[in-house]
C-alpha cells in the first residue's frame, strides 16, 4: 500500500459507491457540504491560525467519513456507517435510521434517506476494494492525521535518495549503471546505503570534532577568572569547623 500525496487536479470525486461519497480523502455519508469536499493543506510556513482553520474543517469533515473496521491490508478496507455507531457521539441524522433523527444535531444537515436500506448511512458493515480506486486506495486515507504521520515518515527516505545523487556522497546519475534483475539491483542499493551510512558517519565525527574545537577556542576567548578561586569538595571528605581565635587564643 503506497503512502503518496495527491495535488488539487486529483481531487475530482469518484464514482458513488455504495450510495457514498468517494473523495481522494475517503468515503463520505451523502450529505457531507461540498465545502468539505476538498480542503486545502497549509505550507509549512502557513500561519498559525491558516493551520487552526484547516484542522478544524479535517475534524468537522472526519464526523462525515465512513470508519474503518479492523484492520486494513494493502487491498481492502472494511467500513461502516458512522450513524449506526452507538459509542460514538454521533449527530448526523437519517430518516432510514430512525433513532438518528431523535438525537440528530439539528445545525447539521440531514441525509435526504436516497439511498438504498443496504447503503450509505445503513451500511453494517462493507467491503472497499483497492481495484474499485485503484488510483488512490491507501489507508489511512490521504490527509487525515493518521496519513500525515505515515507520511511525514517518507521525507526521510527520499532524502536517502538526494545523497544517492549527491556528487559528495555518491554522485549517481542517470544512466551510470544499467543493472537488471532485481538480486543486482538489491547489491547495488546496498553498497549504496553503505556508502550513505559511512559519509553520515564520516559528518558526525567531523562535526563532533569542530563543535569541540570551538568550545575549546570559545573558553580561551574567555577572561580568566583567577581571583575566583573554586572551592571543590570532595565528598568522603568532612568539613572541619575552624576553631574560634577568641576561645583558642590563652589569656593575656
Ligand atoms: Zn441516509
Amino acid at each position: 500500500m503506497g503512502v503518496f500525496d495527491l495535488k488539487s487536479t486529483q481531487m475530482h470525486t469518484f464514482p458513488t459507491w455504495r450510495g457514498c461519497l468517494m473523495l481522494p480523502s475517503g468515503v463520505y455519508l451523502p450529505m457531507l457540504p461540498e465545502r468539505l469536499w476538498l480542503i486545502e493543506r497549509p505550507g509549512t510556513q502557513a500561519p498559525a491560525d491558516k493551520k487552526g482553520a484547516y484542522r478544524k474543517a479535517i475534524e468537522e469533515r472526519s464526523m462525515y467519513a465512513l470508519v474503518a473496521h479492523g484492520k486494513p491490508t494493502p487491498g481492502q478496507v472494511r467500513l461502516s456507517s458512522p450513524v449506526l455507531r452507538r459509542k460514538a457521539t454521533n449527530a448526523l441524522g437519517c430518516p432510514k435510521v430512525p433513532v438518528s433523527m431523535r438525537r440528530r444535531d439539528p445545525g447539521l444537515p440531514v441525509c435526504d434517506g436516497n439511498h438504498g436500506d443496504d447503503e450509505a448511512c445503513c451500511i453494517q458493515t462493507a467491503t472497499l476494494k483497492a481495484e474499485e480506486i485503484p488510483s488512490i486506495f491507501q489507508f489511512p486515507f490521504w490527509g487525515t492525521p493518521a496519513w500525515e504521520e505515515k507520511y511525514a515518515k517518507r521525507t526521510n527516505v527520499e532524502r536517502g535518495f538526494s545523497m544517492f545523487k549527491n556528487p559528495d556522497v555518491i554522485g549517481l546519475t542517470k544512466g551510470q549503471f544499467h543493472y537488471r534483475h532485481i538480486p543486482n539491483v538489491a547489491l547495488l542499493v546496498t553498497f549504496m546505503r553503505g556508502a550513505h551510512n559511512l559519509h553520515l558517519w564520516m559528518k558526525r565525527e567531523e562535526d563532533a570534532a569542530k563543535a569541540a574545537a570551538a568550545a575549546l577556542r570559545n573558553h580561551r576567548l574567555l577572561p580568566r577568572r583567577s581571583s575566583q578561586v573554586a572551592v571543590v569538595l570532595d565528598p568522603g571528605s568532612t568539613i572541619l569547623e575552624e576553631p574560634a581565635l577568641a576561645e583558642d587564643s590563652p589569656a593575656p
